[in-house]
Formats: C-alpha cells, sequence, structure tokens
C-alpha cells in the first residue's frame, strides 16, 4: 500500500482539468481571451493570454533549488494553499482527522475545520523547549489520521524536529498516515532540508515558501514536495492557472544566481539580528526565559505580557501575542538592523520602569 491509498476516493479517480492547449507561434483562438494587449501592459508574457494551467518552468527552477525532481514538486499560491490542498486531498469530511501539535502554526486547524475534518492536537514538551514528543503523536493517532503536520522549525516556538524523531515518526505510522513536514523557515537553521529523506519515506512530504527566507510574501509562492503519485492528485484538484503570469515572472527573476546571493546574504544578517536581540533581550529583568530559534523570530516569556504589548504598541511596534498555553508570552520576527533598535529602545523603557 502507499499513501495514495489514504486520499479520499473521489480524488483517486480525478483527472485534472484539461485547460486550452497553448502552442507558440500559433493564432489563439481557442480559450475566449481577448486578442488585445491592456494598455498598461508591462510584462514580460502578455496578461491578455492566461499563463500556463501549471508553470513549468518555474517549477524546474523550485526542484533544483529544493534538490527534488520536478514530478515531485507543485507550485502553489504561498504554502497555505499546499496545506488546503493536502486537507482536501485526504480527508473525508466527518470522517478523517488531521494531527498536530501545539502550540504551532494555526492554519493546519483552519484548513481542516474548513474542510470538516477533526484535529487531534498533540502537546509539545514544554519544560523541554517544546520539544515534539513522538510517542505520544504515534500514542493519538487513530485510524483515521490522514495527515500529521509538524512544523520544523517549529511556528510560533522556533523549535526544530530531529533527524531521528522523524525516522521514527515516518517509521511508527508507515503508509497508514501522511507526515508533513512544515519548512516555512528551514533556512534560517543549520540542519539541512529533509527533502533529502523523499527516496527512503514515501509516506513523506515537505512544506516549502518563497514567504520567509527568500523574502516574497506578497508574491505568494510556495511548494509541496513528495511522492509523484501524490504530487498528481494534489496537482488534480488545485485550481487551473493557479499562479498569475506576474507572480511566475516574479518569482523565475527571484531564483536567479544574483538574487539568490543577495538572499542568502540576507539571511545571514537576519540570524546574526537574531542572536543580537536573543542576548539583549534575554538579559532584560521583565524577561523570564528566551527560547532558543532556529527561525526569523524568537519567543520570549516575560512578566506581563500585556504590558509590553501595549508599550510597544504605544511606539508603533507590532509583536505577537497569544493566549491560551502561551500566556505570558510574546513571540518576536527578527526586523532590519534600524528596527530591531528601536524594539530596543522600547523594552529598555520597561526595564526602567
Ligand atoms: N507555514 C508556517 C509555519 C508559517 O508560519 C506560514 C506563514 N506564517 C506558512 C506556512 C504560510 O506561508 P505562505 O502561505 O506565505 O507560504
Amino acid at each position: 500500500m502507499s499513501i495514495v491509498e489514504l486520499a479520499r476516493r473521489e480524488i483517486r479517480s480525478l483527472r485534472a482539468y484539461k485547460a486550452a492547449e497553448q502552442v507558440d507561434d500559433t493564432i489563439r483562438l481557442n480559450a475566449n481571451e481577448s486578442p488585445m494587449i491592456g494598455a498598461n501592459d508591462h510584462f514580460r508574457r502578455s496578461l491578455n493570454r492566461y499563463p500556463e494551467v501549471r508553470p513549468r518552468r518555474l517549477q524546474h527552477l523550485l526542484a533544483a533549488r529544493f534538490r527534488c525532481t520536478p514530478a515531485q514538486l507543485l507550485v502553489t499560491r504561498g504554502s497555505s494553499e499546499a496545506i488546503d490542498l493536502l486537507v482536501r486531498t485526504f480527508c473525508r469530511a466527518g470522517k478523517d482527522s488531521v494531527l498536530t501539535t501545539s502550540p504551532s502554526f494555526s492554519m493546519y486547524r483552519h484548513y481542516a475545520e474548513v474542510q470538516g475534518a477533526k484535529t487531534i492536537e498533540v502537546a509539545t514538551m514544554a519544560a523541554d523547549d517544546f520539544a515534539v514528543d513522538i510517542d505520544a503523536i504515534l500514542a493519538a493517532c487513530e485510524d483515521s489520521t490522514r495527515l500529521i503536520f509538524v512544523c520544523s522549525p517549529n511556528n510560533p516556538t522556533g523549535t526544530r524536529l530531529s533527524r531521528i524523531q522523524l525516522e521514527q515518526l515516518l517509521h511508527g505510522r508507515g503508509d497508514r498516515s501522511a507526515v508533513v513536514i512544515d519548512e516555512a523557515y528551514v533556512e534560517f537553521g543549520d540542519d539541512p532540508s529533509v527533502i533529502e529523506l523523499l527516496d527512503r519515506y514515501p509516506n513523506l512530504l515537505v512544506l516549502r515558501t518563497l514567504s520567509k527566507a527568500l523574502g516574497f510574501a506578497g508574491a505568494r509562492c510556495g511548494a509541496v514536495v513528495g511522492l509523484g503519485s501524490v504530487i498528481r492528485m494534489l496537482n488534480a484538484v488545485q485550481a487551473p492557472y493557479a499562479l498569475a503570469t506576474p507572480v511566475v515572472e516574479c518569482v523565475e527573476d527571484a531564483l536567479q544566481d544574483e538574487q539568490l546571493a543577495f538572499a542568502e546574504r540576507t539571511i545571514a544578517r537576519i540570524i546574526e539580528e537574531r542572536e543580537r536581540l536573543v542576548g539583549v533581550i534575554g538579559a532584560f529583568n521583565f524577561v523570564r526565559k528566551v527560547w532558543p530559534s532556529h527561525a526569523n523570530f524568537f519567543l520570549i516569556e516575560v512578566d506581563d505580557a500585556e504590558k509590553v504589548m501595549r508599550r510597544c504598541e504605544d511606539h508603533h511596534v507590532l509583536l505577537r501575542h497569544f493566549g491560551g498555553e502561551l500566556a505570558g508570552c510574546i513571540r518576536i520576527s527578527v526586523g532590519s538592523p534600524d528596527e530591531n533598535d528601536q524594539l530596543l529602545r522600547v523594552l529598555e523603557t520597561l526595564e526602567e520602569s
């Protein structure tokens, strides 16, 4: 068996939408497009024409960057869309479940709710820097658990999943669940992407995004990487022409060597700034704890989170405060050196009062 068998029956037999043919050097009277190029058309490819149903060149560029084959990768509108596609492909409403760790990125639960799938939440080990508890995950899985989402490095705690833990999880579930590793922040840590494990684990799926390290959140581009037969199903579920022409052009440019070298320097600077902030903020007397982070943000625990949030807001600095199990904790995204200096100046005022 393979995880393909876990997908909804109707999706397994679904064919991808058949779009009007697009052939170079032909007169295209087959797609009800306008023959006229708009007055302010300043893109390389004319916007009176539909984009490719799937952006082939971009798919190849991303596959080269993420070290997989093009057949193992689907380009998505941010990794958010990949989460949605996975849940819709694998989960039957009212029957199947998704397992997530807690605290983690809320979008997994959100899309499960949209689909009418149950969410099983497994607490991470707060006393151990929110480490993922693999035994607890395996114990909490039900027969209906189609997808297990683990974010590494995790949003909002910055915690990473070790390779040994991941392999335990992949072995533990075998072909009974797909294990989805969300690597939105992987470029900010020391660990290599787990995409290199794909050939050994057909139940592994990996989410990547261009929104974080590459700095293209506004372009809405990400990818899901995994077994070719799973990617084909996700491809059939995704809307045709999902990636707009200007987005494809912009992201293709971002993947040229010069742009990537710029992104690498930015990543190095963000990591440097993260370590600077962690050092300075960790020494403030109202800060109880700073968790180690492998991402472009870090989590702190303070004496009075509401007061810190209010003071920062009064000075036009926005941070993220979560309630529940993270009451008292604040997530700080690493900004530019100037922005970080401003944040430190505001926090210093709390130190004095
Ligand atoms: N995964 C994680 C862990 C995230 O934090 C985010 C965005 N905050 C996403 C996925 C979605 O990112 P995008 O849709 O921009 O790729």
